[in-house]
């Protein structure tokens, strides 16, 4: 019998290359292919790659630069090494990619992957192949669905793409190019998809996609339905106790969505709703389609229909343009909503996108300057969002055993890790937990019921 060949993915950037690359490895375990975590002893070695973050390609180049020596001596030892590089940089700069990089045998891009097999197959067979093609097929269709064992092995919590692609073309970003028109999958998809993961243990799904409250897909009813309402069929599963979905655009948050914010328990109570910039100018010029009043008044919104809701959120400091009265509005904006946190990016231009040809580009060290002035309001935001949990109690999902012996590691409703002393059977299990402490990364608590220092169930004291 021959031993199964070894496939290693690593995966850069968003949620959504993490599921995807979850996909790649279903669909090719029946063509024979093993995950393995380390390049080294991989027979197919493929970089899951995004184009978002500052840099990105310069990263894929220097990680081919390291396969490429593996790739060499593996071919001493007499053994061929396949490398491919997936996602978004590569359907941005497949051809590219291969003029620069001889090692690369396999370019594929995000709508193709329902194709791997034949692709690495062709690739093996001595070929260079690019496949950066959007294909009339659904690929969703055709993705292989996890098996059991695969979903157990990776955890309670679990990612689920709803919709892809994005057609508000934004002035700083490529997923319009990388990702393509937005398409919604079927609602009955989507249900099966997670009903089978409830049933291998599953009991938090979040629904992804990148601009995923624009969701539209077919019902049962031959209608489209909105995000509101998938997540009310979601929540029918048996077993599946968490809900949550990202990435949001102020303009997509429709009442539907508000209202399952207040009438879903399942639906965890944070937002992740990116506003870029507090400045309507800014805003113009990044196309976003809304103003600040409006995405105020979204908050606003959303605070009534859910009270104790978190919000979080994407900013660009930097963008061409932007003055210190632009700048000033996005920090009072901050201060506005108050955030539980945020991710803070410094604007560089992507090749391709109109802010990128931009004639009023900001210095790197102005860009810097407000990056760091941001961050610590957010910095700020965050200690004071943590420092309030201590003492209350929260709904913890157990995920997996902690950093100590003993110790399990789980999440709040507000997706903050928790460590707590706990029993390993209680992983994939939701139990209050009040929080006694806080460090730099986690929340440590104990167990409702249960004394804090010894960890021990606290017995009621017989009555006289
Ligand atoms: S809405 Fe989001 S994904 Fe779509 S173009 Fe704008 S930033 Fe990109």
């Amino acid at each position: 019998m021959t031993s199964p060949r070894k496939v290693h993915i690593k995966s850069f950037g968003c949620q959504m290359n993490v599921y995807d690359s979850f996909r790649m490895a279903d669909t090719l375990a029946p063509e024979g292919f093993a995950e393995t975590g380390t390049a080294e002893d991989a027979d197919l070695v493929i970089l899951n790659t995004c184009h978002i973050r500052e840099k990105a390609t310069e990263k894929v180049y220097s990680e081919l630069g390291y396969l490429r020596l593996l790739k060499e001596q593996a071919a001493a030892d007499g053994r061929r090494v396949t490398v491919a590089v997936a996602g978004c940089v590569a359907q941005a700069e497949g051809k590219e990619i291969m003029r620069r990089a001889k090692v690369v045998d396999l370019v594929v891009g995000p709508q193709s992957y329902h194709r791997l097999p034949g692709l690495i197959a062709r690739a093996e067979g001595g070929e260079r192949v690019v496949d950066t093609e959007f294909p009339p097929e659904d690929k969703f269709d055709i993705l292989r669905a996890p098996s059991r064992e695969a979903t157990r092995r990776r955890g309670v919590s679990a990612f689920v793409t709803v919709q892809e692609g994005c057609d508000k073309f934004c002035t700083f970003c490529v997923v319009p190019y990388t990702r393509g028109v937005e398409v919604s999958r079927p609602v009955e998809k989507i249900f099966a998809e997670v009903a089978r993961l409830a049933e291998a243990g599953v009991r938090e799904v979040t629904l992804i996609g990148q601009n995923v409250n624009a969701y539209h897909g077919e019902g049962a009813d031959g209608r489209d339905w909105t995000l509101g309402k998938l997540l009310h069929r979601i929540a029918e599963v048996p077993g599946i106790a968490r809900l949550r979905y990202t990435t949001s655009h102020p303009g997509d948050m429709d009442q539907s969505l508000i209202d399952a914010h207040r009438d879903l328990p399942a639906l965890m109570p944070v937002l992740h709703l990116p506003v870029q910039s507090g400045s309507d100018r800014i805003l113009a010029a990044m196309n976003r389609r809304h103003t600040r009043a409006h995405y105020l008044a979204v908050i606003a919104q959303a605070r009534r229909a859910r009270p104790d809701i978190a919000f979080t959120s994407d900013f660009i400091v930097g963008f061409p343009g932007e003055d210190e009265d632009d700048f000033r509005a996005t920090l009072s904006l901050v201060d506005e909503v108050g955030y539980s946190s945020a991710y803070t990016f410094k604007f560089s231009a992507r090749p391709g996108t109109p802010a990128a040809e931009m004639d009023d580009q900001l210095p790197e060290d102005v860009k810097s300057e407000r990056l760091q002035r941001l961050q610590r309001a957010i910095d700020r935001q965050y200690a004071a969002f943590r420092a309030q949990c201590v003492g209350r109690t929260f709904d913890v999902l157990f995920e997996r055993t902690g950093r100590y012996p003993g110790q399990l590691a789980g999440r709040s409703p507000y997706l903050l890790p928790v460590q707590v002393m706990a029993p390993a059977s209680m992983i994939g299990a939701i139990a209050p937990v009040r929080i006694t402490e806080i460090s730099a990364n986690s929340l440590f608590g104990v167990l409702a019921g249960h004394d804090a220092r010894t960890h021990a169930p606290v017995l009621a004291q017989a009555g006289a």
